[in-house]
C-alpha cells in the first residue's frame, strides 16, 4: 500500500529493481469508503432489527442477540464468554432446538478473531439467523442435531477499533507492549496482540513473531490475552460437559478451507491430527457444495500448503487441546480483488454459499461416523397432524 505521495518513488524502485507489478486496488481509501454504503438491492435480506445489506458494528450485533433472545426465549440465549482488554463482552449465543435432550452434541463457531475481517462476523449472524429460523429441511437438520454456541466477534476491542479508528486493524488492543516502533511503522502497530498467534499449542514455533509492532505478535507469553484465554476457557468447559463435534473459525479473506495443524510443513506430519483424512474428505465436500451456487472456488488443506505456515491459532489448539474431530479455519471471500475491503453487495452471497459448504460437511462427517444426522423436527410433525386431522375429516364425512 502506497500513499499518494509516495507513488513516483515507489514506480522508480519497482523500476529500478526491475519488479514487476499490477494494481490491485487503486484507491484504498474509497474501497473503505464504499464497503460503508450498504447495499439497497438487499434491503429485503433483513432479520429484526438487523440486515445483511451493510456491515454492522459491535453494538447493533449485541443489541441483535439480545433480540433474538427476547423473541426466542425457549431455544435462544445469549452468553457472555469473558472479558477483552478494554472490558467489553465476548458476547454470544446458544442456540438449541431440543432444550429437552439429556445429552447434545454441540457445534461451536468462532467469529472475527482479527478484527479487520468484517465479512466473517457478517457470515456468523446469517448462519445464526439461519440456524434459527430457515425452513430448508437440510439446514434445519443441522441446526437441530447440535446445541450451537456461535460467537459473531471475539475480538470486540479491535472490531470496534476498526469502526472509529484503524479499518485495517487485526490484533486485539493491548497495551503492554507499546514501544517506538522503527521506521515507517508507526508506534500505534504495538499496541495489540495477535490473536490467532496467542493460543497455548506450538506457540511462537513459526510464522509468529516477537516484536509487539508485527502483526503477527505473538504476544510475551502462549495465552497473554484475555480474549485467547475466555475461548480456550469456554472450549474446556464446554469439552466437560459433552462432546463437541464442529469447531470452525471463520476469517477472510483468500477463499480457504484450511485443516490442523498450520504448524506442519511437511505432507508426512500432516496426519498429527489424527483423522486428517477424514477432515479433509469433508472439507472437500463442503468446498464443493460452496461452488456449485455460484461457482466461487475454494482451496483446501494444511495451512502450509494453501496459506502459510503458522503457530498459536486457535482452531489448531482446540484440535490439540479437545480433539474436536471436525476442526477448520474457514478463509472466506475473496481473493485479493477487495480483500478485507468486500463490497457490501457480496455479503448475501458469501454468507449463501458458506451455509451450502456446512450443511454438506454437515452430512459428510454424519456419513464418516462421527454422529448420527436426523431429520425430524417441525415438517414431519406438521405431516402427521395433517395426516391426522385428514383421517378425522374422512371419517366425520363418512
Ligand atoms: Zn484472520
Amino acid at each position: 500500500m502506497v500513499s499518494p505521495e509516495n507513488r513516483q518513488e515507489f514506480l522508480r524502485h519497482l523500476d529500478v529493481g526491475k519488479i514487476q507489478a499490477t494494481i490491485v486496488i487503486n484507491d484504498i481509501q474509497r474501497a473503505i469508503d464504499d464497503q460503508l454504503k450498504p447495499d439497497i438491492s438487499r434491503a429485503s435480506q433483513s432479520y429484526l432489527s438487523y440486515s445483511w445489506s451493510e456491515y454492522h458494528n459491535l453494538e447493533a450485533i449485541y443489541n441483535w442477540l439480545d433480540e433474538l433472545e427476547e423473541n426466542h426465549p425457549l431455544v435462544a440465549k445469549t452468553v457472555v464468554m469473558g472479558k477483552s482488554v478494554e472490558n467489553r463482552d465476548i458476547k454470544g449465543f446458544i442456540l438449541n432446538h431440543r432444550p429437552e435432550r439429556p445429552n447434545p452434541l454441540y457445534g461451536v463457531l468462532e467469529g472475527t478473531l482479527h478484527a479487520r475481517e468484517w465479512i466473517s462476523a457478517a457470515t456468523v449472524t446469517w448462519i445464526i439467523k439461519e440456524f434459527l429460523t430457515s425452513n430448508n429441511t437440510e439446514i434445519r437438520a443441522l441446526a437441530e442435531n447440535f446445541e450451537w454456541h456461535i460467537f459473531p466477534v471475539v475480538n470486540p476491542d479491535g472490531y470496534a477499533y476498526t469502526f472509529s479508528t484503524h479499518r485495517m486493524w487485526r490484533k486485539n488492543r493491548s497495551p503492554d507492549n507499546v514501544k517506538t516502533c522503527p521506521e515507517g511503522v508507526d508506534d500505534d502497530m504495538s499496541h495489540g496482540v495477535d490473536l490467532n498467534r496467542n493460543f497455548g499449542f506450538e506457540w511462537m514455533t513459526i510464522g509468529a513473531s516477537s516484536d509487539s509492532c508485527n502483526n503477527q505478535y505473538a504476544g510475551p507469553e502462549a495465552f497473554s490475552e484475555p480474549e485467547s484465554r475466555a475461548i480456550s476457557n469456554y472450549v474446556l468447559a464446554l469439552n466437560e460437559k459433552g462432546n463437541i463435534i464442529f469447531y470452525i473459525a471463520f476469517h477472510s479473506y483468500t477463499q480457504l478451507i484450511i485443516i490442523p495443524y498450520s504448524h506442519v510443513v511437511s505432507s508426512d506430519d500432516a496426519l498429527l491430527s489424527g483423522n486428517y483424512p477424514d477432515m479433509y474428505e469433508v472439507a472437500i465436500r463442503g468446498a464443493d457444495a460452496l461452488e456449485k451456487r455460484y461457482g466461487t472456488h475454494y482451496r483446501v488443506g494444511l495451512s502450509a500448503n494453501v496459506l502459510y505456515p503458522m503457530s498459536g491459532a486457535s482452531f489448531d489448539w482446540v484440535k490439540s487441546a479437545v480433539d474436536v474431530p471436525m476442526t477448520y479455519l474457514i478463509e472466506l471471500r475473496d481473493l485479493g480483488e477487495y480483500g478485507f475491503l468486500l463490497p457490501p453487495g457480496q455479503i448475501v452471497p458469501t454468507a449463501l454459499e458458506t451455509v451450502d459448504a456446512l450443511v454438506e460437511m454437515g452430512k459428510s462427517a454424519s456419513r464418516l461416523g462421527y454422529y448420527e444426522l436426523q431429520y425430524s423436527g417441525a415438517n414431519t410433525v406438521f405431516f402427521s397432524i395433517s395426516m391426522m386431522l385428514f383421517g378425522v375429516l374422512f371419517a366425520l364425512l363418512k
